[in-house]
């Protein structure tokens, strides 16, 4: 919304005052300042404002948002991998894995599980 400049005039015609738009926009906002429901808090960050101080000077919360961390960047780095399955040389980004792709990763697991039941036979017939 805006609002036009303000002419004051005198009892004789002649122009006494002249209020610019931006002026008039203030006075206009000063005096629906108390219509509007601000919380104390907001009262103080208004009245900075109108100071001519923003939220960016300064933060007048007395409890602040927990600033987000600037989250680390995350590296990727190559690593060399030979596969435990299928013993293929394979650079990959994740330096724990130990098989090339999810494939090997199942047909190991499975391996792996064929092997203990087996083992667990083989103890049974002990
Ligand atoms: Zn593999």
């Amino acid at each position: 919304m805006t609002i036009s400049g303000i002419k004051i005039y005198g009892s004789d015609g002649e122009l006494k005052k002249e209020i610019s738009p931006e002026q008039a926009q203030i006075f206009y906002d000063q005096n629906n300042k108390s219509d509007w429901s601000l919380s104390p808090n907001e009262r103080k960050i208004w009245d900075k404002y109108l100071n001519g101080r923003t939220l960016m000077d300064e933060s007048y919360d007395p409890k602040p948002e927990p600033k987000p961390r600037a989250k680390p960047k995350r590296v990727i780095r190559n690593y060399t991998l030979t596969c435990k399955h299928c013993k293929k040389t394979v650079t990959i980004h994740n330096k724990k894995a130990v098989y090339c792709n999810r494939g090997c990763a199942y047909e190991a697991q499975k391996a792996r599980q064929s092997k203990e039941k087996r083992s667990v036979k083989w103890r049974a017939k002990m």
